[in-house]
């Protein structure tokens, strides 16, 4: 949803609203307070925050707003100066109003005023500043009449002409507030875009992973997918002394299935097998395709004597119900499979990335197959 959190005065997000009207904002939130600006963005994180200057903690211009690689557009507003005083925290400057009565910069000081606060803008991880005009007569178009020269804004692209004759103020003032909104409306835009793209990508990339990380024939997680998942589990286990089981099975003798029946129908084997893997497991329970005809399935909380009663179950539903072949097999219609699976369960002698673990209970697997196939070996 595209959204706009404003911070600041009651005045400037008023305004700020009316500019926001236009635009294809769904919804628009505002705060004069940083602290609930930071709370209303943990519960929804919005497209573009708007933040007056005037509103951060003095002597700091904090990385509140800009840090995450997800964070919302971020644009600093202010009236000249303010930004400079914040982070000398009152110290002495070169660069002084020439009046502070009604704070008049000469065009010289403006500039430079620009390039130090926008600096300092960025570097507090905004995307974008701007001066703002303040409807008392700010500083900005008192230098402008009183100077004889242009005032240039290069990231704004705005030229304030200052070639105005007396009793023609007012025109500079309105035509540079009328480009002020323009201004704010298109950074709006640009926030929006961005967030639109950021969203738009994070659909590919979630759609990527789920590719990258599903095996493609059984469409259970693969062997990528083991190899993240296992470590994890394996360290909240330790971390909070909770059993965890693993399983190891292999298909007995799927070659001959291949070599009699062709690798379709082998094929077709492995896609029922992980069927019945998914049907027969818990909530707790996570199956894989480790590659070929073998699989692991992690049993969560499960000590080792209930990991072999689910072990015994689904060797046991395997060997007792034959796979339907869809007429792939030459009239044959139903074969027979059995499988082999070595147990085991996670011990605190087991190293974190869970090698040691998956180490014994391949072992269990191969002594499941030396001892005849179609059986579960656990530890001993
Ligand atoms: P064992 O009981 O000792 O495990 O004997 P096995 O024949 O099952 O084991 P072996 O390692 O000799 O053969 C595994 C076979 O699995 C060989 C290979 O063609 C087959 N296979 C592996 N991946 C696939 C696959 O994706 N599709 C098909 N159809 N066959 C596969
Ligand atoms: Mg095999
Ligand atoms: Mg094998």
């Amino acid at each position: 949803m595209n959204s706009v959190l404003l911070v600041g005065s009651d005045r400037f997000c008023t305004s700020v609203i009316a500019q926001v009207r236009s635009l294809d904002v769904l919804k628009v939130m505002s705060t004069s307070a940083v602290s609930t600006a930071v709370e209303m963005m943990e519960v929804s994180l919005p497209d573009v925050v708007i933040v007056e200057v005037c509103c951060l903690e003095d002597g700091s211009v904090d990385k509140t707003f800009g840090t995450a690689y997800n964070s919302p557009y971020y644009v600093l507003i202010e009236e000249p100066g303010q930004l400079v005083s914040k982070q000398d925290n009152g110290n002495d400057r070169r660069l002084k109003p020439l009046t502070m009565k009604r704070v008049v910069y000469s065009v010289d000081q403006l500039s430079e005023l620009y390039v130090e606060e926008k600096a300092i803008a960025l570097e507090s991880g905004a995307d974008a500043y701007l001066w703002r005009l303040s409807d008392r007569g700010s500083a900005l178009p008192s230098a402008c009449l009183e100077s004889e020269s242009l005032v240039a804004m290069p990231e704004a692209g705005q030229l304030v002409s200052n070639a105005v004759s007396n009793g023609a103020s007012l025109v500079p003032q309105l035509s540079f507030r009328k480009s002020q909104q323009r201004l704010i409306q298109a950074h709006i835009h640009i926030g929006l875009n961005r967030a639109q793209r950021y969203r738009d990508l994070s659909r590919i990339n979630d759609w990527l992973s789920a590719v990258a990380l599903a095996d493609a024939l059984t469409q259970l997680s693969n062997r990528r997918a083991f190899d993240m998942e296992l470590p994890r589990q394996v360290r909240v286990a330790l971390a909070k002394s909770m059993p965890l089981s693993l399983m190891v099975i292999d298909i007995d003798y799927f070659k001959r299935v291949n070599d009699r029946h062709g690798h379709l129908v082998g094929d077709d084997v492995l896609k029922q097998l992980a069927q019945r893997f998914l049907s027969n497991m818990r909530f707790y329970d996570t199956s894989f395709r480790y590659g070929g005809e073998e699989f692991v399935v992690t049993l969560g909380n499960t000590e080792l004597e209930e990991g072999w009663t689910i072990a015994e179950r689904l060797r046991h539903s395997i060997e007792r119900t034959p796979f339907k072949l869809h007429a792939l097999a030459n009239g044959l219609e139903a074969l027979n499979v059995t499988v082999s699976i070595g147990l085991t369960q996670l011990r605190s002698s087991d190293d974190e990335s869970g090698a040691s673990f998956l180490h014994r209970a391949d072992q269990n697997l191969l002594r499941a197959k030396a001892m005849g196939r179609n059986r579960v070996v656990s530890d001993e």
